[in-house]
């Protein structure tokens, strides 16, 4: 039989209720599973917490005892290393962060903890979440579960490969514009970013404050929807988390007929430059799929699309300058201190030696476009088109229920093709960033394959939608085997943990 690394949520949670398993031995075979196959494969993790998933296994065993019913109780995951996590080392893949160890939990780790989940590691990302492969993690750099020689995306690259090795069947990452549903879409799993301010971002250590939102990494929409509903809703601690009501997300799975369904294909997201033709040529025979489950197409225009990437790196470094300011070598992490050293020394050679090429680059770009006789030239103005593109977004919304195109203009590329040229890497976000702009959620899906390597269909909602994004990606998935396949990484067996699949 399957391994019980290979399950769903769903499947876990009628093994632990009808007791036939433990949630020990649940959260045992995904660490030995871990322990066995990550440092030589794809190396997702920073840190594997051992000790605390068998202790929290343990007090999921007792509630279940007790008669406990919540949906995640006794499920295993893995949490980006930029969420804190009391207690427990978060690095933000950064060096600057190398011993930090939080003294309070994210509301998003705590959450989860309180829901019974049992944390397994801390997922390897890109420095501060600045990246779309992994590579600029101040550690390793991660690789892709579908070929070892490729990236997995990122900068949630970590918290992907994991869950597409089959090491965890969720885990969280971050989405600033694009870092959950471009890995998600090079590593074959689903990949959701809600609606700004959906979910906390208290205890998210900040890269841009007016984009970042955390979301599920999972191998099935419904596991997405039931992790949706653990994590989203208000949190007074976050003064940009809204106060909307939360729905139950897998209700929406039920209707599985896109009858009337109205989708929007944005000119601009097909057949343009940069794009990989096979991959738009897939992208496009998932569209005809959606359309013979019923929903009517209407291609549409998003006409400033072509100013989101300028937009996005003016006002994402803009916002990283000030909130990576607090890394000053006396509040946080590595502090260098020559004997009789001044104050501004401390900062220079800290922030010198603990920041990464890119993390400098951001911080030097924002710190321009902020500075006097600049900001209004490119700051402001970077503002206004941010507004434009969001209007480009509400007057397709007016006529139809959601967005579809592709995730990313290519799928995974190998290590190294792109560091030498950031321009390069920051194309891989062309579809992505319009939608972190606008603040809408977004999903990516597995939607093909080119050259043995995965594609992701993009299905974008309104603000506060997720329902109708859930719906669709689900009707999409169920109607269609993408999401089945297996990458190879995540088909290597390990014997302990087969027998431990077998039920007792
Ligand atoms: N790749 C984009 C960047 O480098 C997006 C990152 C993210 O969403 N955190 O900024």
């Amino acid at each position: 039989m399957d391994p019980l690394t290979s399950r769903s949520i769903r499947e876990l949670r009628e093994l632990l209720d009808q007791r036939e398993v433990s949630a020990l031995e649940v959260a045992r075979a995904h660490l030995e599973r871990i322990e066995a196959v990550d440092e030589s494969t794809v190396r997702s993790l920073l840190t594997v917490t051992r000790d605390v998933a068998e202790e929290q296994a343990r007090r999921a065993d007792e509630r279940l005892a007790n008669g406990d019913t919540q949906p995640l109780l006794g499920i295993p995951m893995i949490l980006k290393d930029v969420l804190t996590t009391r207690g427990i080392r978060t690095t933000a893949g950064s060096k600057i962060l190398e011993n930090f160890v939080p003294i309070e939990d994210a509301t998003i780790s705590r959450r989860l903890a309180e829901a019974g989940t049992v944390l397994l590691g801390k997922a390897n990302m890109d420095e501060f979440a600045m990246g779309s492969s992994t590579e600029n993690s101040a550690y390793f750099p991660t690789r892709n579960p579908w070929d070892l020689d490729r990236v997995p995306g990122g900068s949630s690259g970590g918290s992907a490969a994991a869950v597409g090795a089959e090491f965890a069947p969720f885990a969280l990452g971050t989405d600033t514009g694009g870092s959950i549903r471009q890995p998600g879409a090079l590593c074959g799993v689903v990949g959701f970013k809600p609606t700004y301010g959906r979910v906390s971002r208290y205890g998210l250590i900040a890269f841009a404050s007016s984009l970042d939102q955390i979301g599920p990494f999972t191998r099935s929409v419904e596991d997405c929807a039931l992790v949706m509903n653990a994590i989203a809703g208000h949190d007074p601690c976050d003064s940009t988390s809204l106060q909307a009501s939360v729905p139950d997300y897998t209700a929406a799975l039920r209707e599985v007929s896109l009858k009337g369904v109205r989708l929007a294909l944005p000119r601009e997201y097909f057949s343009v430059e940069g794009m990989e033709p096979s991959v738009d040529a897939s992208v496009k025979a998932s569209i005809a799929h959606l359309e013979s489950l019923g929903a009517n197409l209407g291609e549409v225009s998003l006409p400033h699309t072509q100013y989101g990437l300028a937009t996005y790196y003016l006002i994402a470094p803009a916002e990283c300058s000030a909130n990576l300011a607090r890394y000053d070598g006396v509040k946080y992490g590595l502090s260098i201190r020559e004997p009789g050293a001044g104050l501004w020394d401390v900062y220079e050679r800290s922030r010198g030696a603990g920041f990464g090429r890119e993390v400098k680059r951001r911080i030097i770009l924002g710190t321009y476009a902020l500075s006097s006789g600049y900001y209004d030239a490119y700051y402001l103005k970077a503002q206004k088109v941010r507004t434009l593109i969001k209007q480009d977004f509400d007057a397709v919304f007016e006529k139809f229920d959601a967005v579809v195109g592709p995730t990313s203009p290519n799928v995974a590329f190998p290590l190294g093709a792109k560091t030498q040229d950031p321009l390069a890497m920051y194309l891989n976000d062309l579809f992505t960033i319009p939608t972190s702009l606008a603040g809408l959620p977004g999903v990516s899906v597995p939607a093909g394959m080119v050259d043995g390597l995965p594609v992701g269909l993009q299905i974008i909602g309104k603000a506060l939608d997720e329902s109708t994004v859930l719906r669709i990606a689900h009707a999409f998935e169920q109607s269609t085997e993408w999401h089945t396949l297996r990458s190879p990484v995540a088909q290597r067996v390990v014997s302990r943990e087969s027998r431990a699949g077998s039920p007792i």
